[in-house]
């Protein structure tokens, strides 16, 4: 970690982890507390082609590259989104953040097949903030709860165990009973080891308006910084591409600076904790990734 001024910034210290942002600000859904405003009509990102993915696979076999994350948008809104993912288990696993409302069988089956005869795993993590209709749909939008269940539902049926994401949209007492209720519903619903994850909400984009603003107090300091474990922070060893180039991380990619270069390489600069949002990632932690989660119930 190094500092210029009172802004501690953050180095690489490898390329493990490498996102695509594959269907750009393109949603099937207007969730009000998406933090980059995605929805029907947000164009402001594109589409990556499949053409553009395989480059930076390679460029990433370079890197030494480890695993590789999907999102948008909603990955699946992207016509070539099967072959990327059929192309990408030839490099290493692969992970899909989606909404779970658009799944063809067909689809589900092909990747199935691709994952069984890759040697990485492909895993699903399924955005649904609320273990009812009445308690996600309000967020999410009217329908999405039957819908993104169904999802879940396909997914195990061909041999998946999606990773069900929440963001947190409850007080801190209510979070044992939010938790015993999502697990009791997904087993319920036929998905008998459901894992949660629990995400806290970023105050960026349409979040800003269902909640808040960061504070200008919300920042993160060099003296912060000391003793913390910054192998937590997803910039410490990951960047994603999108259609503009290759960005610090998925929080940030409508921020200004965000962008480091147009190839990998030249991504590998260390990057300043400038914005509020990182705020949230000193305050949670490893809000990205699989495994260790900020909370990960499993059962
Ligand atoms: S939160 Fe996810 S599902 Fe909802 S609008 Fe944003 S990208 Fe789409
Ligand atoms: S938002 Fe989080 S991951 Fe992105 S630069 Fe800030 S601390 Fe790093």
């Amino acid at each position: 970690m190094t500092s210029s001024n009172d802004i501690p910034t953050v180095e690489l210290s490898h390329l493990d982890d490498l996102w695509f942002q594959v269907a750009g600000t393109r949603c099937n859904l207007t969730c009000h507390h998406c933090f980059i405003s995605c929805s029907p009509k947000n164009d402001r990102f594109g589409y990556l082609t499949f053409a553009e993915v395989k480059q930076r696979l390679e460029e990433s076999v370079v890197c030494g590259v480890k695993e590789y994350y999907f999102t948008g948008g909603e990955p699946f809104l992207n016509r070539e989104m099967v072959p990327i993912l059929v192309e990408t288990l030839r490099y290493g696993p692969a992970t899909v953040l989606t909404n779970g409302t658009v799944f063809k069988n067909e689809w589900l089956e092909e990747l199935s097949k691709a994952e069984k005869e890759s040697l990485y795993a492909l895993e699903f993590r399924v955005s649904i903030d609320g273990f009812s209709p009445s308690t996600n749909d309000p967020i999410r939008g009217e329908g999405t709860f039957d819908r993104a269940m169904h999802g879940v539902i396909q997914l195990v049926q061909f041999g998946f165990l999606p990773i069900i994401t929440a963001t947190r949209t409850w007080t801190d007492d209510q979070e044992p009973q939010v938790l015993k209720a999502f697990v009791d519903m997904l087993k319920k619903a036929g998905y008998p080891r459901p894992r949660v994850k629990i995400l806290p909400t970023i105050h960026l984009g349409a979040e800003e308006k269902r909640s808040r603003r960061y504070h200008e107090t919300e920042r993160v300091t060099v003296e912060m910084m000391h003793q913390f474990d910054s192998t937590q922070l997803v910039c410490e060893h990951s960047r994603i591409v999108t259609d503009r180039g290759i960005h610090v991380c998925p929080i940030l990619i409508e921020s200004e600076n965000s962008i480091l270069g147009q190839s990998l390489e030249q991504s590998m600069a260390g990057y300043a904790l400038r914005h509020s949002a990182c705020f949230t990632c000193y305050q949670y932690g490893a809000i990205c990734s699989n495994p260790s989660s900020t909370k990960l119930v499993q059962e």
